[in-house]
Formats: structure tokens, sequence, C-alpha cells
């Protein structure tokens, strides 16, 4: 990792806390690791991928990010605010129709100045890299230099930014005199949870990491994360052996789909808002975490004493849609 920069964008280490009464409740001691608390405007996971990307784009003297996600992405309005704060431009390719609600993370894409192209969802399943590459070409025939950040910047670089993550999470143990036996992160893009598997990995560290997919299945990330853990070692120098059966991704917790809630989701993170004084996403941390006392109750986690979950952040994902889902 020595060999690779990244530049100051998050507030770090992040805390992490135990989450006392439903570590009651579920017999297990459940803690949290508020990456959520990254920062504000440039907060969630997304950060820390960032402070490698960036760092890639403007060692080639780039000064524009182009990058792609959901209508609501919280990775979008996090490269949105480090373009806005580095003095670069940011250009967002963005799932869905203009006719959407300004709202959330969309409205902070507006406000923090980046530009927006809206494609549809086939589109963007088919042809987000070329469409990004065209937006390069076009930039560049206007003097720009653009760097183009793949979806949640889960790539190589990006995924770095989880393997430091792991090592803060190490010195925290240190620390506070405990072990995690098993963290546990959401699974989108899959380039947090491939970071935390190298860092895991690499530092021979005991841990067990467990993702939970939030859309597609957990067969499809197997391999994407495979594909990132390959990339990884092409930064790191260090390829790791590890096959599909070694990765730890709980699939059924995807619900309706990406970006969709349903009644017994919102119900939980409304639960826990009120037991702990801590908000979940509805898109991301909100499955992950009812996926993850879901398993605890089935006895999934019988092995682990000390559990650890990312808050991820995403916050601003909350819409109006989830919203009327709440009583
Ligand atoms: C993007 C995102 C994730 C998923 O991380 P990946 O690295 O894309 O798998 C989880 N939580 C939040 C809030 C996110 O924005």
């Amino acid at each position: 990792m020595d060999n690779v920069k990244k530049i100051r964008l998050a507030n770090l280490p992040t805390r992490i806390e135990k989450l006392n009464r439903l570590s009651k409740e579920l017999g297990k001691n459940i803690y949290v690791k508020r990456d959520d608390e990254t920062g504000t405007e440039i907060s969630g996971n997304k950060v820390r991928k960032l402070e490698y990307s960036v760092a890639e784009a403007l060692s080639r003297n780039c000064d524009y990010l182009i990058t792609c996600g959901g209508i609501q992405s919280n990775h979008c309005r996090a490269t949105a605010a480090v373009a806005a704060k580095l003095g670069m431009g940011a250009y967002l390719v963005l799932r869905g129709n203009e006719d959407t609600p300004v709202e959330g993370n969309l409205f902070l894409d507006r406000m923090l100045g980046a530009d927006i192209k809206f494609i549809t969802p086939d589109e963007y399943r088919y042809e987000r890299m070329n469409i990004m590459k065209r937006i390069k070409e076009e930039l560049y025939s206007q003097g720009h230099n653009a760097y183009i950040i793949p979806e949640g910047a889960s790539n190589g670089v990006g995924s770095l930014g989880y393997i430091n993550a792991m090592e803060e999470i190490l010195e925290q143990e240190r620390e506070m005199g405990i072990k995690f036996d098993a963290v546990v992160v959401t699974v989108g893009s899959g380039g947090t949870f491939s970071g935390l598997y190298y860092g895991n990995y690499v530092n021979n560290n005991s841990a067990a990491v467990y993702g939970f997919n939030i859309c597609d299945t957990s067969e499809y990330f197997k391999d994407i994360v495979l594909g990132l853990l390959k990339e990884i070692s092409d930064y790191t120098g260090r390829e790791i052996k590890v096959g599909k059966e070694d990765l730890n991704i709980i699939d059924g917790y995807q619900g309706r789909g990406y970006a969709l809630s349903c009644v017994e989701e919102v119900e939980f993170i409304n639960y826990l808002a009120k037991l702990e004084g801590i908000i979940l996403d509805p898109v991301y941390t909100g499955k992950a975490m009812y996926g993850l006392v879901e398993e605890i109750k089935k006895g999934t986690f019988d092995e682990h004493e000390n559990i650890l979950f990312i808050h991820t952040g995403g916050l601003f994902g909350w819409n109006m849609d989830q919203r009327s889902l709440l009583k």
C-alpha cells in the first residue's frame, strides 16, 4: 500500500460504538463503525474510496471527474462535493429521468454544481461506460482532462480505501481491547466488501467478513468481488488466494430490489432509530442490518460473539416513497 498515494478527504478514524440495547436483545455484542460520519457533504463509505481515486485523477492532471449511479446515488453526491471542494468539475450520469423530484442527493448534486445527464435503465446497464467515455471526449474538446470513476468507485484503486479502513479497525481493536469476530457490511457494487476482505486477509486477521447484497444475487457479487480482488492486487503488488467458496455474501435481503423499500425494512429502521438513536438508510444499511439481525436470530452468527457492522452512510437517500411507508 506504500506505493499508492491518497489525499485526505474523510474525517478519520471514524468512531466505533456499541449498540447496548440491541446487543442485549440479541445476546451478542453488536458494534457499529460510524463511516456515515466521514463528513457531511462528503460523507459515507465512498469518501474512503475517493481518497484514492481522486488522488489518481490528480496525479494524471485531471480537472474533471465523471461518474455514474442511481438517481439518489450517495457516491455521485460525494463525488460532486469532492469536485467542488477541489475546484474540479463533476459530470454525473444518473439512471433515471428528468422529472424525478429534486430532493435528497439529487438536490445536493445540483447545489454542488455538478453537470447531470439522465439515462434510461437499459442505457445504464449496457452502455454507461461508453456514455462516460463520450462525455470525456466532449470535455476534452472543451479543454478539460477528465477522469472516469466507475459505479461506486468500485475498482482496484477505490477499494484501497477499505483496506485502509480494515487497518483502522485493527488499530481500534487494540485501543479498545476488543476482538471483532465478524465484520459485516452492505454489498452494493462490491468495492467496500472487497477492500475489507483483502485487508483482513493480508493482515492475517481471524475475523470473518460478511456482506449482505442489497440487489442482484450473492452469486453475481461473488464474481464481481473476485474480479475486484484481482484489480486490487494490481495496485498492491500482492495477489491473494481466494475462491468463491471463501466469500460470505448472504443473499435474501434485497427485498423489492435496488432503492425499493418494503414495509418490514422501513419498520426495522424505525425500530432501531428509536432503540439506539441511529438512523440507517433505506437503500443499503437498512437492508443489510435487517438481514444481520434476522440471520443472528436464525443462528447463522452463533459462532461469533463480537460483531462489527459498518454504517456506510446514505441518510440523504431517504425519499418520499420510502418515507410514505412509515406509519
Ligand atoms: C455505495 C454504498 C454502499 C455499498 O458499497 P459498495 O462498495 O458499493 O458495495 C453501502 N452503503 C451506502 C450508504 C452506500 O452509498
